[in-house]
């Protein structure tokens, strides 16, 4: 066989097989991660005071700038009590922005309940879609997850890109503390055709470490089998989920954003 022919065979056979491989992802473990492990760092969550330009999306008071995502004629039905509001696990599902974004800067407090239970990935899900693409959980999650001793599949835990990415450090406090996420979106822009132009890229600070340094996403996130980019879209609402574990709810405070 001549070296054109060796080289036209290879490219054959290793299509055929990423293809094979691409078939075989059927489940969900096929496409978790263990290692490596990021390292434990401790870190105090950054409470900030929005800025005089940011668009404050959760003062505390009310969630009049967010809706239920799957039927967004709806109020968000999440409980707000003494500041800050909680998964309403028993509502209906995950909540959305009104407003939809493309570039920004934003800024966000979580907290898992100091009586959490479970484990691994049903012990504090819940997940900031980055961009909510369509209904149910359709778009590009950052986890949020009870990551304090509670081992799971790296590129699932706090900070992940959910399957994609596993963060740089792990500095998630105890359950009962609060954390942070301050984080760069640049969402993807497609061309007319509608395949990919540019992918989208963020950066995140959790509780003011760097977890994720200009990570570029290979696609909106996918629970099983390989992400890719399959659809166009522009600006987009902001979205926190309600993950159908049993364990107790956690709660947000302080979301603002700047747009760029
Ligand atoms: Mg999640």
């Amino acid at each position: 066989m001549n070296l054109k022919n060796t080289i036209l065979t290879s490219t054959l056979v290793m299509g055929t097989f990423s293809m094979a491989n691409a078939q075989e992802k059927t489940k969900p473990e096929q496409t978790e991660v263990y290692t490596p492990v990021p390292k434990v760092v401790s870190a105090k969550a950054v409470l900030t005071t929005p800025p005089s330009d940011a668009n404050v999306l959760f003062d505390g008071k009310d969630l009049s700038k967010w809706v239920m995502t799957n039927d967004r004629d709806k109020p968000a039905s999440w409980k707000v009590a003494n500041g800050v509001f909680t998964v309403n696990k028993q509502g209906g599902g995950n909540i959305e922005t009104k407003q939809s974004f493309l570039n920004y800067q934003l800024h966000i407090e979580w907290q898992v309940p100091a009586n959490i239970s479970g484990k691994g990935q049903g012990r504090g899900n819940s997940g900031l879609f980055l961009a909510s693409i369509g209904k149910g959980d359709d778009g590009y999650e950052l986890q949020i997850l009870d990551s304090y001793q509670n081992d799971t599949y790296t590129n699932g835990q706090a900070a992940s890109i959910y399957k994609q990415f596993v963060p740089l450090a792990n500095p998630t406090n105890k359950p009962g503390e609060w954390n942070s996420y301050d984080i760069v979106w640049t969402a993807p822009t497609f061309n007319e055709d509608k395949s990919v132009k540019t992918p989208a890229r963020v950066t995140v600070l959790f509780n003011g470490i760097l977890v994720q340094d200009n990570t570029i996403l290979k696609g909106p996130t996918q629970y099983i089998g390989d992400p890719a980019y399959r659809k166009a879209h522009g600006a987009s609402p902001i979205k926190l989920q309600s993950h159908g574990d049993p364990s107790e709810p956690l709660s947000f405070r302080n979301i603002w954003i700047r747009e760029l």
